[in-house]
Parts: C-alpha cells; structure tokens; sequence
C-alpha cells in the first residue's frame, strides 16, 4: 500500500531531509586522501547526535545488523560498503549514503565524490549518476506514472554507455526509511504491469540510481553487506526524498532555499 502524505507530513519530511542534507555537507568536508571511511561516519554520527536526529542505518537487519551510521562504498563496491579503516586514495571515488529521522519522520540522500582528481571516464560517470537522477525529478514533473520515468532513466544511462544496477531499487519513504512503492531506475513489463505507480501529490519516495561502468552485475561480499560490481569496474550512487505536491516535486534532501529554513533547523 502507498501512503500519501499531507503538506504537514511533507513539512515534517522537510525537517528530516534539511539535517541529512547537513549530514552531507559534514561528510563532504572529510572527504580527501588520506582519510578513513570510518572517520567520515563518525563525524555523520555527530552530526546526528547534534540535531537530535535518530540514524536510521545502524542496525538495519542482516545476517548482521548494518553496524554504521553511513554506508560508505569506495570504486567497484556499489551500495552498502561498511565503514573501516579503509584510507581513501587519490583517484577513488567514494559513495555516501545515510538517513536519519527527525520527530518520526524520515530522509533518505546519496551522493557520490570524487576524491581527488579522477580519470575522465570516472568523471563522466559521475555526471551520468547525478545527471540521470536530476533527469528522473524534472520528469516527475511532467509524468503521470514512474514506469515513464524510469524508462527515460534507462535510457539516458544507456546513451552513456553505463548501466543501471538493477538488484536495488529505490522505495517510498515517510514515517519508516523503506516503504512501498519499490522504485526501480529501469523499467521491465512486469514492473509495468504489476507494479507501477500514479506520481500524484502526496507520494514521497527516495529516488537512487545506482549506474556502473560496466556490467550491471553486482556480488555480496562476505561481510554480508557490501554489494561490489562483477568486473571490479567502478560504481556511483546518487539518492534524494522527493515528494510530489499540487505544485509539482519538492526534493526534500536538498540544502535550505531559504535563509530562513536554515534558521529554523540550526540548532
Ligand atoms: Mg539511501
Ligand atoms: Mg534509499
């Protein structure tokens, strides 16, 4: 079932995704070579603890509970990397990935850095991850069903000659991190038939492809947790709250538009 929201419970969503889009400025700042993943989630974890926000990741059921604030994946690892005491290097690329919850409410955001300089096909599949993503929120604009939208995100992946991972998909999002409706960034007929979704105001969902450089196939490691690509090929990760209102789509995770959203979370 799909829970619609309120413009009070989107407000709420707002407050949320204004401190994980803080948490992402403080990771941000660590990241270089020579730090270690475990050191960018702490300062995360602090920065939850700061805002009163309670960290959605740690603890998510597994074979072991997820045991981190952040899921941090460094190159080919795809999603769900554990923070350690891995040292970035010059030339990697590293995913972040965290939520928190404020008064109840959850956010959800991912971004993908480069640390360093990066070779140039690197570079360009950054600016494919963070470009199909942009893509998907302009499209909610000006779609009626995900299966559209997804399609395009698909294709403009494609186009690049990068693929889309398809083991993961996005979700819906609001008073749990992991609600329905499930949102895959590629679109099969099966997900056409089955499982597609009106974009009508009030669904909130957490948009994230995940696009490798080469095959989209990815492996568990043994921790149970990290996801890594099959070809040791690299992989970026993009991931924002949206929500859809009368007034079109509202990124939740984005920073402050205003001054004054700034004042009122700033603790
Ligand atoms: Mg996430
Ligand atoms: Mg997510």
């Amino acid at each position: 079932m799909v829970n619609l929201r309120s413009m009070r419970e989107i407000a709420a969503m707002r407050r949320a995704g204004l401190v994980v889009w803080g948490a992402h400025q403080a990771a941000r700042a660590m990241v270089r070579p020579g730090v270690t993943t475990i050191e960018i989630d702490r300062e995360v974890e602090n920065f939850f603890i700061a805002k009163e926000a309670v960290a959605l990741f740690r603890g998510v059921p597994g074979k072991v509970p997820f045991p981190a604030v952040c899921c941090i994946s460094v190159n080919d690892e795809v999603v769900h990397g554990i923070p350690g005491p891995r040292v970035l290097l010059a030339g990697d690329v590293v995913s972040i990935d965290t939520g928190c919850s404020v008064e109840g409410w959850c956010g959800d955001s991912a971004i993908t850095h480069a640390v360093g300089a990066v070779d140039s096909e690197v570079q360009k599949l950054l600016d494919c991850t963070s470009g199909v993503l942009a893509l998907a929120i302009e499209l909610m604009a000006v779609r009626n069903r995900w299966s559209d939208v997804a399609s395009e995100m698909a294709k403009y992946v494609r186009d690049y000659g990068f693929s889309v991972v398809e083991n993961f998909v996005g979700h819906g999002i609001g008073r749990k991190m992991h609600e329905d409706p499930q949102v895959p960034n590629f679109c099969t007929p099966a997900f056409r038939r089955n499982h597609d979704f009106d974009l009508k105001p009030g669904i909130v969902i957490a948009v994230e492809p995940m696009v490798n450089m080469g095959s989209k196939k990815v492996r568990s490691m043994p921790d149970h947790w990290t996801q890594t690509t099959v070809d040791g090929r690299p992989s970026a990760h993009f991931e924002h709250t949206v929500a859809i209102t009368e007034n079109g789509p509202v990124v939740l995770t984005a920073a402050p538009s205003t001054p004054d959203e700034t004042i009122k979370t700033a603790v």
